[in-house]
């Protein structure tokens, strides 16, 4: 089934075929590392887990790329009022992303470059913007690119070019599409800089932002690949210019396929650092929330349509991922041990629906609609006992198949693979009498547990099992 993706670019949904090697090159812009991230930049990054998970469920391989931003405006000003490095300062923020990462069940990228380690990139890049004649440099030391002479500029964000002003400068990283003009390829050093520079043929200074992605994209992913991604904020300036520095260095197409996730919301309005309307992840699971509850919320909507984070969506990923806990339980219990045999004829069609969801520019909410049918009518064959071990056993592994994409089934939740399958058995007979509130049989399997050498602790994200 043909996997087919919004492309920002021309604003329509195209086929997604690989350009070489049955292998997808996947840039995805990352985190720029002065703070703890809030859960609205992870709607980006899940956006992208979800998609990376979608090429390699159509059996494609993946190699993705996520930038570290460790130098910029927010980076330098964060170390000079603690007076450390931009090395210390970043260091804890670094740790804390991959451990957030992890929390949420996001898989990890192939190359996580860092801007600092790549300016020798960025200095050829922008001698190659020399050469031909779209870039210069200003009285302050820093160098610019000339936007009106590079014809394609404006194309992804389909910017008017009537109104460019000429040799109108914009010196800030972010700005608005009505302000558009020249953009900084290199600051020239200033004392907000402090000790943070670099040499280069034009003097000292450091980077502008938009230049760190299309250096390190070019340099692991090739001149042109196949995706780039981000939030819609990014679209413009950041990927338009990541666009011009790139073909205005190599005369090749940059990136075939652009694709960005809308906004996490509060109340109407971009959950972002500025605003003060953030949350981010240790906070949410201080409150009681697991990583695991987080990203069904987060995954649970059109990427393409604003998401509006409350607490209520919260509770209501708790008790939707309680059901999907339940029938698996329900369905270990019947398989134990038994061989994976016939899907039941009523999931016949599900693998079918399920990707023809995702590969619909990821639906994700239809493909989860899907799921819970299938745990709808494998409730009712359970309760009938309609089901033989076998096909309770071939259920599970469809729901298997369908969290490499969803990556929620099985989260934390899953009890160690050493434990016996009829020790497992009594596990999940005693999930499903503590779920129905049946207290004296669930002490009774406790107990039966324990005469067999094992012993058992419940906690939030489930039971804990343990040999004795
Ligand atoms: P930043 O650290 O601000 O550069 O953002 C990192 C990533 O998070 C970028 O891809 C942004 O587009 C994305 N992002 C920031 N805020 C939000 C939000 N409220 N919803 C979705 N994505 C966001
Ligand atoms: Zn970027």
């Amino acid at each position: 089934m043909k996997m087919n993706f919004y492309n920002s670019l021309t604003r329509a949904k195209e086929e997604i075929t690989p350009l070489e090697d049955n292998r997808i090159r996947l840039y995805t812009c990352g985190p720029t590392v002065y703070n703890f991230a809030h859960i609205g930049n992870f709607r980006a990054y899940i956006f992208e887990d979800i998609l990376r998970r979608v090429i390699r469920f159509n059996r494609i391989g993946i190699t993705q790329v996520m930038n570290l931003t460790d130098v910029d405006d927010k980076t330098i000003r964060g170390a000079i009022s603690r007076g450390v490095s931009l090395k210390e300062f970043i260091a804890e923020f670094v740790q804390a992303f991959f451990e957030d990462l992890r929390k949420l069940n996001i898989e990890p990228a192939e190359y996580y470059p860092a801007a600092t380690d790549h300016i020798a990139e960025m200095i050829a890049l922008i001698t190659k913007l020399f050469d031909n004649g779209l870039a210069y440099k200003s009285d302050d030391g820093s160098v610019y690119f000339s936007v009106g002479k590079l014809p394609g500029y404006g194309k992804l964000a389909h910017l008017d070019r009537e109104k460019l002003r000429a040799g109108a400068r914009v010196s800030q990283d972010e700005y608005e599409k009505e302000s558009y003009g020249d953009f900084a390829l290199w600051k020239g050093w200033d004392e907000d800089d402090g000790e943070v520079y670099w040499d280069s043929p034009w003097g000292r200074g450091r980077p502008g932002w938009h230049l760190e992605c299309s250096a390190m994209a070019m340099k692991y992913l090739g001149e042109t690949f196949d995706m780039h991604t981000g939030g819609i904020d990014n679209l413009f300036p950041h990927h338009e210019n990541e666009i011009a520095q790139a073909e205005g260095a190599t005369g090749k197409p940059f990136v075939k396929t652009w694709m960005h996730c809308a906004h996490l919301q509060v109340n109407g309005e971009k959950m972002s650092k500025s605003l003060g309307n953030f949350f981010t992840l240790r906070e949410l699971i201080e409150k009681g929330w697991s990583g695991r509850e987080i990203r069904y919320v987060l995954i649970n909507g059109h990427y393409r349509q604003p998401l509006n984070f409350t607490f209520d969506a919260l509770d209501a990923a708790r008790v939707s991922l309680a059901r999907i806990d339940e029938c698996l339980d329900a369905l270990s219990a019947k398989a134990c041990g038994a061989a994976s045999g016939q899907l039941p004829e009523f999931a016949d069609r599900t693998e079918a629906g399920f990707t023809a969801a995702i590969n619909d520019d990821l639906n994700v909410p239809g493909a989860l609609a899907v799921v819970y049918n299938l745990v709808r009518e494998s409730n009712v064959a359970v309760h009938a006992d309609k089901l033989s071990a076998g096909e309770a056993a071939a259920l599970t592994a469809l729901f298997n198949r369908f969290d490499e994409v969803l990556g929620v089934i099985n989260f934390e939740r899953r009890v160690d693979e050493d434990i016996p399958c009829a020790i497992q058995a009594l596990v999940d007979e005693r999930a499903l009498a503590r779920s129905a509130k049946n207290w004296t049989e669930s002490d009774r399997l406790r107990d039966e547990l324990a005469a067999r050498g094992w012993s058992v602790r419940d906690s939030k994200e489930g039971q804990k099992v343990k040999k004795i």
